[in-house]
């Protein structure tokens, strides 16, 4: 959404609503004359500033929790732009019809907002700290997780900012704004005990003000009688922008006395002037140390005894928000033990065999296949201890074949460390032959679907573009899984989904970019490209014809698909360039990909480098 908003040439970004003014007067103030704008005071909302007789009137257009965006009262659309479509028609509570865009001048972009700025820095800080990641475990977190990331980070920026000193009392902050310079609309923010709310206590002509800021039931910030906010920082850069009922503008937090106050550094700014913008920038190169602090009262990776369960409302993994008492936020992937390879801690040792008498089996199946079955278990390593999934092999003498191909299975895994691929811990040789992997308890993609219907889309597409991410990494290291399929995706948690399987998986030589099977197996056929069944050709190309088919199971909450049909009819189906149907609500793009995932013609179908970032682009998109 974002992108397609920016390249509205009547888009104008993060300005003021008396910016807005200035522009349409400069247009001629015709009645209707309108331009867009990005909202200042709602997370993802933008406004509408429209002219008519003689006068500009602002509407704010917010987005819904179910990601439509509409004016007040007005009716919901899925984007703003059909918003602007809709009142073109009908006037519908606006003050005239939206008649005529006023577009920017001339080489004028979208103008970003101050936060927007420093927003990837702090993103990217974040996650080093809190995480303690580094390089492509940095970047993934990164890609799989913005959306959560960015809201995450708006909502509570505010505690590295200079003007926000936490739980003080009303003396203390009087105190602080006292001392020093004592230059009128000296400010600063205080958390008060009761529901989430705080104060801002402002200097004016040597006496100290407090405001109250409430926090009404939708988590909406506001000074009584005034405007509402998502964030502080929002409402910081609103009231320094103008008084709007205050008896001054902001403009100079006072020092905080945490030893973080010299990160303002900066000399009081006249009346009037953007400071926040300003205090903003003054505060990036020294604010990455109170992230940190920030960080570690924040976050810490859940305990093993609390995942089992399986629904939103009560997700194992929900953690609190730092400083945002009245937010609760769903665990992230980076949350979880399996997110890294065990490995990644310098003080383990890598080895690829695992000393049984490390290894706890616990009582229960995970699950059972040809080989035997999968336990629950603990592996105790020098410093932590890992909650494990262990494959057993049953002890069969009259099929040494069974016990090639798990080793064969153990070697793939074994060359693959990614946060969406179920990694081989390593091989235990005792009383049978355990591999000994990454937990990832919450089962099948398609068993969870089948039993969590009211999975929303967002979360469905959040798993599957995970899926793609494991998936690119296959691709870009030359393996075919050639078993990709909804059965063999497992869930860490509700948002966090690892591909594992790999007992048909092969390298591919870098010369050939496929791999030709000698014969036919017992074959997943509903899930395998033309190519496959009939030349026996895999490439990561034939992957991706299964990932259009695993988005399928996904789509429609776990159903078979082809469901009824004999692998020949799938077969003549295809050929007769049939595809099967869109899932039940499934949004138009996510069919889309799946179809262009099933394009007959293996050169023309997309890679996974292209597929990954297209779902990237629509699940950022729907989660804005
Ligand atoms: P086959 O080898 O016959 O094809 P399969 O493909 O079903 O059998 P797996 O998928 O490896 O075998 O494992 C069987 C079941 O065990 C899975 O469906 C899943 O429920 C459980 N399981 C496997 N690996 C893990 C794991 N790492 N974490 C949690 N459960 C697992």
């Amino acid at each position: 959404m974002a992108d397609a908003v920016n390249a509205l040439p009547f888009f104008y970004g993060n300005i003021a609503r008396e910016e807005a003014e200035d522009y349409l007067r400069q247009a001629g103030m015709s009645n209707g004359l309108y331009l867009l704008r990005q909202s200042r005071n709602y997370l993802g909302g933008f406004a509408l500033s429209v002219a008519n007789a003689k006068h500009c009137y602002h509407y704010t257009i917010e987005k819904k929790p179910n990601e439509t965006y509409a004016i007040a009262g007005g009716k919901s659309y899925r984007s703003p732009v059909d918003v602007i479509d809709h009142h073109s028609q009908e006037t519908d509570g606006l003050v005239c019809l939206l008649k005529k865009p006023c577009n920017r001048p001339k080489n004028m972009q979208p103008k970003v907002g101050p936060f927007e700025d420093l927003k990837e820095k702090l993103i990217r800080e974040y996650v080093k700290q809190t995480w303690n990641l580094r390089g492509a475990a940095l970047e993934q977190a990164i890609i799989s997780q913005r959306p959560q990331l960015e809201k995450l980070i708006a909502t509570t920026a505010h505690e590295s900012m200079p003007w926000f000193h936490g739980a003080i009392s009303r003396e203390e902050s009087a105190a602080r704004l006292q001392s020093g310079s004592r230059n009128n609309g000296k400010f600063l923010i205080r958390q008060r005990n009761e529901n989430g709310s705080y104060a801002l206590c402002l200097l004016h002509e040597g006496e100290v003000i407090h405001y109250r800021i409430d926090r009404d039931r939708k988590d909406k910030l506001s000074i009584p009688d005034g405007k509402q906010f998502d964030t502080l920082w929002q409402l910081v850069e609103h009231y320094s922008y103008k008084p709007d009922g205050l008896l001054r503008v902001l403009t100079e937090p006072s020092p905080r006395q945490d030893g973080h106050a010299g990160l303002i550094g900066r000399p009081s700014l006249p009346a009037n002037h953007p400071a926040p913008g300003n205090s903003l920038h003054h505060v990036a190169d020294g604010i990455f140390s109170m992230i940190k602090d920030a960080a570690r009262i924040g976050r810490k990776k859940p305990s093993r005894g609390s995942q089992h369960s399986t629904t939103d409302s009560s997700n194992p993994y929900e953690t609190r928000v730092p400083g945002n008492q009245a937010a609760s936020k769903e665990a992230m992937p980076m949350d979880t033990e399996v997110y890294e390879s065990p490995y990644a801690d310098p003080d383990e040792l890598r080895s690829s065999t695992v000393d049984r008498k490390q290894l706890f089996l616990e009582d229960g199946e995970l699950g059972s296949g040809n080989f035997g079955t999968v336990m629950k278990g603990i592996y105790k390593m020098r410093k932590s201890e890992k909650p494990v999934a262990v494959k057993i092999l049953k002890n069969d003498d009259n099929n040494p074949s069974v016990r090639e191909e798990m080793l064969r299975e153990a070697s793939v895994m074994q060359q693959l460390d990614n946060p969406y691929i179920v990694r081989m811990i390593g091989i235990c040789e005792a009383e049978n032959l355990m591999l000994v992997m990454e937990l990832a308890d919450l089962g099948p993609l398609n068993k969870f679907l089948q039993k969590n219907k009211h999975a929303s889309t967002k979360n469905i597409t959040e798993l599957v573009h995970q899926v793609s991410m494991g998936m690119k990494y296959l691709e870009e290291h030359n393996f075919v899984h050639r078993d990709l399929a909804a059965r063999n995706v497992l869930l860490v948690t509700q948002h966090y989904a690892k591909i594992s399987d790999f007992g048909l998986s092969k390298a591919i030589a870098e010369e050939h970019n496929y791999y030709k099977a000698k014969g036919h197996g017992k074959w997943p056929v509903k899930w395998y490209a033309p190519e496959c069944i009939n030349y026996f050709k895999f490439s990561s190309k034939s992957d991706v014809w299964s990932f259009g088919v695993l988005m399928w199971e996904a789509f429609s909450y776990g159903q078979k698909p082809y469901k009824g049909m004999k692998g020949n009819d799938v077969m003549q189906m295809l050929e007769g360039g049939r595809r099967m149907e869109a899932p039940v609500g499934c949004p138009q793009e996510m069919y889309e990909m799946m179809l262009s995932c099933w394009t007959y013609k293996v050169d023309e179908r997309p890679s996974f480098a292209v597929v990954e970032p297209r779902l990237r682009e629509y699940y950022y998109d729907i989660s804005h």
